[in-house]
């Protein structure tokens, strides 16, 4: 069988036959992985768009599996989350993303992807603080994004959840805004630092009719919370210039490079001055 992430990692495995198997060698793979230290944090840049300054960077998880090659998260995160080992796997990357961090300037933000089951355990602002008290990280530049789908019903518990955390220094923005099922009610009771457009919405700029209308509308809604913006996938120049128009934003995207490991941050930010 052969499989490909969308992001294009692609692997061989003939003796494979089916999916059951297939998911099984994944699942074990996973483990040993955990053992070994193969789950490695990648860095996305996180821009100013007014000036061009670099905030911040996103961490995204990667898989050095020696069978496998890089896998994608998109392949092995839900695989972790149905194992019940999501958050063993997320706290061993950011132990080490908190780590590499500690080398940036001191203006210089990390922010994590947290799954919605990772959020849901109620002892979850409690565990992300032990992990930057123990990295002596300060909780002030460090940044969390949730998905619409850790929005569940009990808006209190969600709220309260926030309120903790945000008490702690840590920001909570809410990512991939517009592709699930949040309302406006939610949004309006739930304190968030700041709102990510999905990518889906940001390539479709210039391209489909009412994308720039949508994104348009969502930097209006977030001026009116207070919540500042960052659009997500930003890949050309014409999409630039278009989110520029809308106002202060940040953005992230392949216009600015792909995901680099740590070396690659290092030298980047070397160039900077600012490591
Ligand atoms: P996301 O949080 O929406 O992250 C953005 C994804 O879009 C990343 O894919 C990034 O590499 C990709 N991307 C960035 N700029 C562009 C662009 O200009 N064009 C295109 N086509 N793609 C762009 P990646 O790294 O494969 O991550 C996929 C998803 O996996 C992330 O989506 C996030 O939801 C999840 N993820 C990554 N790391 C973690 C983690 O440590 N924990 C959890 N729970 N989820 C993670
Ligand atoms: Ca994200
Ligand atoms: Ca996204
Ligand atoms: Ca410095």
């Amino acid at each position: 069988a052969k499989k490909c992430g969308k992001n294009g990692y692609c692997w061989f495995e003939p003796q494979m036959e089916n999916e059951l198997q297939f998911r099984n060698a994944l699942e074990t793979g996973i483990r040993e992985g955990l053992v070994n230290g193969e789950f490695v944090p990648y860095y996305e840049q996180q821009i100013d768009l007014e000036n061009g300054e670099l905030t911040g960077f996103e961490m995204l998880a990667r898989w050095h599996s020696p069978r496998l090659g890089v896998v994608a998260p998109d392949v092995f995160i839900p695989i972790a989350e149905s194992m019940g080992l999501i958050a063993e796997l997320s706290e061993q990357l950011i132990e080490q993303a908190l780590e590499d961090a500690k080398e940036w300037d001191a203006d210089l933000t990390l922010s994590v992807n947290i799954s919605p089951l990772q959020f849901n355990d109620p002892w979850f602002p409690q565990r992300l603080l032990k992990l930057l008290v123990k990295a002596n990280f300060p909780p002030q530049r460090f940044e969390i994004e949730i998905t619409e789908s850790c929005l569940h019903d009990n808006v209190a518990l969600v709220r309260s959840m926030i309120v903790s955390l945000r008490n702690q220094g840590i920001k909570v923005n809410l990512d991939d805004f517009g592709t699930g099922y949040s309302s406006f009610a939610q949004l309006r009771s739930l304190p968030f630092d700041r709102i990510k457009i999905d990518r889906s919405f940001v390539s479709a700029i210039g391209r489909e009719g009412g994308a720039s209308q949508i994104v348009n509308a969502i930097v209006s809604l977030g001026q009116g919370l207070g919540m500042p913006i960052t659009a997500e996938g930003i890949e050309d120049d014409e999409t630039l210039d278009n989110l520029r128009a809308l106002g202060q934003l940040k953005g992230q995207g392949y216009i600015y490079g792909r995901p680099e490991t740590i070396e690659q941050v290092r030298e980047r930010l070397e160039g900077l001055g600012r490591l």
